[in-house]
Parts: structure tokens; C-alpha cells; sequence
């Protein structure tokens, strides 16, 4: 991959403060790749990454290429969540900018500075609000540019499909997190989300509504099957799932359990469910 070479319809660009750079990592789960931000106002000298992506020399190049192409250098590298296809490239990043890298997870953390709930960031010259959302994982945040009316999601709203809860994460935080995005819509106009993976979205109030909507669907979907008699995740994920693509149906699993486990909190699960 060179610097030169344009990667997807994303690729180079987003809002007025916030430019994509597209990984070379498409898949089943990651869409066209992952989407690394470069967060600056216009003529800063500095730029905020989020997301550096996988560890992808080429990708990283390119990175630091377009930060270069507009004389401006990296201060602060910034995580949305710990999986690896977000994550991984961290390190060498850090290494070839000398950024430190902010996180929620400590583990994820290079330098002093960890990443919480009503954080705002400045070092590309404009605010970036750190916002808690949960629930994809336990360590998921989004993060709001209040000048361009936009949030990046991570994976907590994906560009195409809907988002899958992980195993550490909870669909309970999930649902609160989508109402709070929702919330955050109304009361500051919202424009645009921009998804860790995939297009742009230019309508963030029918989205989050839509987001919403599929879990109460898949979620009533869920208590269908069990009073039906299905009892496992892997009775279940093709009931529910049956119009999913089959490669995805490990996934559908890790949904499955965490629609299981939100069930049991509330005391919904009939006798002999397992998972
Ligand atoms: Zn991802």
C-alpha cells in the first residue's frame, strides 16, 4: 500500500475537523477495514488518532503520511475500545510519532494519561468529548467534536449492520449507551456519527432509533425461541439468526449470550437455560 493509493469511498474523508484514513483489514466483521480518525481544527499543528488500527505498517505509513502532508504532527493517540482491529497498531504508532496512547483499559495505556467519561481532549485544537458507552465491550467510548456536530462511535455503532456485544460487554450498558448517543442527538443536533468501520452517517437520531428498535426485535426474537423450548445459544443463534450470514453465527453466539444473561438479570429465563 502507498501513500498515494485512495482505499474506499471513506478514505480521506469525514467532517470538517475529523478525516478518515481506511485500513487494509476488510472482513466479515470489520466491513471495508477500520476506520483510523485524524481529529484536528484546521491549521493546527497537532492532530489527535483515534484508532490506529491494526498493526499494518503500510496503514501506519500512511497515517502519519497524511499527518505530514498538512505540516502538522501527532500529539495524542486515542483508543475507542480494546479489540484488536482498533488497537493493535498502537504501539508501533506511538513509537514512530512518540504520542502517547490514552485508553480506557490500562493495559492499552502508553504514557501517563488514561481516557474517562467527560474528558475533553484538545490537543488537535478543538474539543473531542470523551463520552462512556458501553456495552460492545466493558471499555468502549465515543467521542463527540461538538464544532462539527459529530461523534465517533467505534464499534459502538458500525457504518453498515448493526453491532455485535462482545463477551465482556453487556447489553443493558448497550442500551443505555444507545440512549444516551440518542439523548446527545436531541439536545445538540447531532449530524453526523462516524462509525469505527464503514460510511459516514448522516442521520444520527434515525439510526440510534433504529439501533434501538433491532434490539427490542431481536431481544423479543430471543423470548420467542426460548418459549418455544430452545435452551442454549447454539439452539437459539439459528432461529434467530436463520437470515444472518452463516460465518457470522459465532458472533450471533456472543449476542445471543449477552440477550441471555441481560434475561436473566431480570428474571425472564425459564428453567434449564444454558450458556
Ligand atoms: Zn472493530
Amino acid at each position: 500500500m502507498t501513500a498515494e493509493q485512495a482505499v474506499g469511498p471513506i478514505d480521506g474523508s469525514g467532517t470538517g475537523r475529523a478525516r478518515c484514513v481506511l485500513a487494509p483489514n476488510p472482513g466479515m466483521m470489520t466491513l471495508d477495514g477500520t476506520n483510523t480518525w485524524l481529529i484536528a481544527e484546521p491549521g493546527s499543528a497537532t492532530v489527535i488518532v483515534v484508532d490506529p488500527g491494526p498493526d499494518d505498517v503500510g496503514h501506519l505509513e500512511r497515517v502519519r503520511a497524511a499527518v505530514a502532508e498538512r505540516d502538522q504532527r501527532v500529539a495524542v493517540i486515542v483508543l475507542t475500545h480494546r479489540h484488536l482491529d482498533h488497537s493493535a497498531g498502537a504501539p508501533r504508532l506511538a513509537e514512530l510519532t512518540g504520542a502517547p496512547v490514552r485508553a480506557v483499559d490500562p493495559a492499552q495505556r502508553l504514557g501517563p494519561l488514561g481516557l474517562s467519561a467527560g474528558d475533553v481532549l484538545t490537543d488537535g485544537g478543538c474539543e473531542l468529548r470523551v463520552i462512556e458507552t458501553p456495552g460492545h465491550t466493558s471499555d468502549s467510548v465515543s467521542l463527540h467534536i461538538p464544532a462539527d456536530d459529530a461523534v465517533l462511535t467505534g464499534d459502538t455503532v458500525l457504518g453498515r449492520g448493526t453491532a455485535v456485544i462482545a463477551d465482556d460487554g453487556s447489553l443493558a450498558d448497550y442500551l443505555e449507551s444507545l440512549h444516551r448517543l440518542r439523548l446527545l442527538a436531541d439536545q445538540t443536533g447531532l449530524r453526523a456519527l462516524l462509525p469505527g468501520h464503514g460510511p459516514l452517517l448522516a442521520d444520527p437520531a434515525g439510526v440510534l432509533d433504529f439501533y434501538l428498535a433491532h434490539r427490542a426485535e431481536r431481544l423479543d426474537e430471543v423470548r420467542a425461541a426460548l418459549a418455544a423450548g430452545d435452551r442454549t445459544p447454539a439452539e437459539i443463534v439459528p432461529r434467530v439468526y436463520a437470515a444472518v450470514d452463516r460465518g457470522l453465527w459465532p458472533f450471533a453466539e456472543s449476542s445471543v449470550r449477552a440477550q441471555l444473561r441481560y434475561l436473566a438479570d431480570r428474571g425472564e429465563l425459564p428453567p434449564g437455560v444454558s450458556w
